[in-house]
């Protein structure tokens, strides 16, 4: 089964997407954790990317297009993966198609811009195992340090609130019509994001069972 979450920067689609993963048992494969990791690395990749990440715009197609290529074709995407951040723009939804994936099921994790401001500005990251937590809704043991790894907790580049503010509006501008686009070929089903992150999850599970 290949699925796609849709939905807002901070609507909480990479929470959802390893919940679903765990479920189903297939890899959740996140472009953005991908380009975090390329960037940390030094990579060429990585250096083309970093500045449009951290305006909050968007990172060229053909360096996503390459970077989901590489990563579907791994023995792990045999049985199926879940799509995190990809596909974000029509260009990278039409490339998926005319590649021959075949998606299942696209569920758009639906967050008003408001609520998604509040969330964003206490979103807490580890930029060494890009573990995420909020101060509020997923707070770490000890608020500073990471769980998993124990490195210092920072406020990423692109949660900042002008750039939040930047990628919402990439968001409604270049990655929202993917909604008509999937609603077109039958394959959308919305869950509203609730206040309780565990709310959502069991929203998710129903529609991934459905
Ligand atoms: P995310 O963690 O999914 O919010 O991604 C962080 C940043 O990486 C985004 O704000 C974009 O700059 C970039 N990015 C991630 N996925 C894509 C994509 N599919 N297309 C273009 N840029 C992307």
């Amino acid at each position: 089964m290949n699925i796609i979450f849709l939905g807002a920067p901070g609507a909480g689609k990479g929470t959802q997407a390893e919940n679903a993963s765990a479920e189903l048992n297939i890899p959740a494969v996140s472009t953005g954790v991908i380009l975090r990791e390329e960037v940390a690395s030094g990579s060429e990749r990585g250096l083309k990317a970093k500045s449009f990440m951290e305006s909050g715009g968007l990172v060229p197609d053909d360096i996503i297009i390459d970077i989901i290529k590489q990563r579907v074709a791994q023995p792990d995407c045999a049985d199926g993966f879940i799509l995190d951040g990809f596909p974000r723009t029509l260009a990278q939804a039409e490339y998926l198609e005319k590649s021959g994936v075949n998606i299942d099921l696209v569920i758009d994790i639906h967050v008003p811009d408001e609520k998604i401001i509040t969330r964003m500005g206490g979103r807490r990251s580890c930029l060494d195992c890009g573990a995420s937590y909020h101060v509020e809704y997923k707070p770490s043991k000890d608020a500073k340090t990471c769980d998993s790894c124990s490195a210092e907790l920072v406020i990423r580049k692109d949660d900042k609130p002008e750039v939040v503010l930047s990628r919402l509006e990439t968001y409604h501008k270049q990655t929202a019509p993917l909604k008509d686009f999937y609603e077109g070929r039958g394959k959308l089903k919305t869950v509203i994001g609730q206040e309780e992150v565990a709310d959502t999850t069991r929203l998710t599970m129903e529609v991934l069972k459905g």
